[in-house]
């Protein structure tokens, strides 16, 4: 640990953004540091069921390494897979652990990430993918469904049933570093790490909700507000609230949105076999036609210890534009956890609900034959920046105020590393790396095709108020 350093830093939003960046600016020496959220998760234990609705806040997330040829995204992965092996392997010891974890908990399972379609040839993507591992030296670790040099490394590596989980053959890329976070348990133990390393929490709907900032006669930002009027003064303040940070920091215009994907979960019973079926030593987490529009999009995970399996759809992501008090539209979150519409959104897209169903009857027919029905739905919130890359930097303008956002709906994995990368851009330290690089505060080059549209309003195809919206749950009609 280097040398003590005792400003006070405030951190809004305990997502993986918040949790790192605490832990990393503790590890730095920062002495005074809070953390503040409207979510009181020492007692919801950043559980969907029990009224979390981050994007962080979930049973499972997909880790892997493939990333085809980003591969500053494939050295961070690399980064981060140390720490959640060390993780897994403090938990075992059960040295320090939070309270309701047991030496048997893991928060990372080794199964396996399969990037997979329909398809007759192997997609670009993957190729750069398994081009790109092997010559960063992880020979052998992308293993491509239907080649038999790889059907054999898989067989050695106990992968075998990973690379073709389904009842129809599908052609893709097995990444053997990969498979998955246990999102919730995760965020509570780097929940325990942070407070252990002395960090504050401030977790509640009213003490720790961010109301507004705090402005000093030079306009800088000296703190924040919160719900409950008290004011927090701060020489640096880091806005990490996920899907809701683009319209409690208006400067992310045409940089970032909060936008919804689409998610269901079924329950397998204790007695079926399908639970041994889905299990992680046999099924890996997948990708199913991922990048090919809305007709694809889908991602899946194995089977938890609950017996619930998880289903992802992202080949349209929605939005929810509402007029904000300086007369714009911008996409604010809204599910069925919402102060004021609780238990409103409890349905999903129709679209998302139709492409989910035909991929269960086509390649998970037997959860259909015996009768497992979709349970729970959620529109869970990506911050979705138009390039996908993250946005760590000072907001323009403000020597006080810092952003930590964009996930781009793959930021997860990065819980144990990415608040490194925070406090490296706090501290003006590596500026130059492509990593600080690609996430800097910018707007698109003139002439640049987004990854993502942006904030095309109540008017654009995909708002809500314009989409036909289902009831999932329990729902097991054919489509
Ligand atoms: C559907 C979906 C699937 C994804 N799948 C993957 C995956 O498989 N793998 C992967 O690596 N990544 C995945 N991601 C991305 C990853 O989940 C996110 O990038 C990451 O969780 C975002 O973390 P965050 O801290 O930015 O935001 P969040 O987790 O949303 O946290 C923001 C926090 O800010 C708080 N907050 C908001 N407003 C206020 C306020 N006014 N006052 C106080 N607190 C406030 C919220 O309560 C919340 O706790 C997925 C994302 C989505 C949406």
């Amino acid at each position: 640990m280097s040398s003590t350093k005792p400003e006070h830093i405030i951190i809004v939003g305990a997502g993986i953004f918040g949790l790192s960046t605490a832990i990393h600016l503790a590890r730095r020496g920062y002495t005074n540091i809070t953390v503040f959220d409207k979510q009181p998760y020492e007692k919801t234990l950043y559980s969907y069921l029990d009224g979390c609705d981050a994007a962080s806040a979930d049973i499972n997330k997909i880790i892997r390494s493939a990333y085809g040829s980003q591969t500053i995204y494939q050295e961070l992965t690399s980064d981060a897979l140390r720490s959640w092996h060390e993780w897994n392997q403090e938990i075992a010891r059960g040295a320090d652990l939070p309270p309701g974890f047991s030496p048997s908990d893991r928060v990372f399972f080794n199964c396996g990430n399969l990037s997979c379609g329909d398809y007759s040839s192997l997609p670009t993507f993957e190729r750069a993918t398994v081009e790109c591992m092997e010559a960063a030296g992880f020979k052998r670790t992308q293993l491509i469904t239907n080649e038999p040099a790889d059907l054999n490394a898989a067989e050695e590596k106990g992968f075998f049933p990973a690379m073709n989980p389904f009842s129809k053959k599908t052609l893709g890329v097995l990444d053997t570093t990969g498979g998955i976070a246990v999102a919730d348990k995760a965020c509570l133990y780097a929940l325990h790490k942070a407070k252990s390393l002395g960090v504050r929490f401030i977790l509640d709907p009213f003490n720790g909700a961010f109301a507004s900032f705090i402005y000093d006669l030079n306009s800088q930002v000296i703190g924040i507000r919160t719900a409950d009027n008290k004011k927090h003064l701060a020489g640096m303040t880091i806005m990490a609230c996920g899907g809701w940070t683009p319209s409690l920091l208006p400067e992310l215009d045409d940089l970032c949105e909060a936008t919804a994907g689409s998610v269901v979960l079924l329950k397998i019973p204790q007695s079926s076999q399908l639970r041994q079926r889905f299990s992680p030593s046999r099924f890996p987490s997948y990708t199913f036609k991922v990048r090919d529009g809305a007709e694809g999009g889908l991602y899946g995970f194995p089977v938890d210890e609950r017996g619930l399996l998880k289903i992802g759809y992202r080949g349209t992501k929605y939005t929810n534009p509402k007029v904000q008090k300086d007369g714009k539209e911008r996409s604010v979150p809204i599910t069925r956890w919402t102060t004021g519409n609780e238990g409103t959104l409890t349905q999903i897209p129709q679209q998302a609900h139709r492409v989910i169903r035909k991929f269960m009857d086509e390649y998970l027919p037997e959860l259909g034959q015996e009768g497992i029905n979709i349970w729970k739905s959620r529109v869970c919130w990506y911050t979705d920046s138009f390039d996908n890359h993250f946005v760590i930097d000072r907001v323009p303008g403000q020597k006080g105020l810092m952003c930590a956002t964009g996930g781009s709906g793959h930021a997860f994995k990065f819980l144990p590393n990415i608040g490194k990368w925070v406090v490296d851009v706090m501290e003006n330290i590596g500026m130059d790396s492509p990593c600080i690089q690609a996430w800097r505060w910018r707007k698109p080059a003139s002439g640049e095709e987004p990854t993502n549209t942006l904030m095309e309003g109540s008017n654009g195809a995909r708002s809500l108020g314009k989409t036909c919206l289902v009831t999932a749950e329990a729902a097991r009609s054919k489509i």
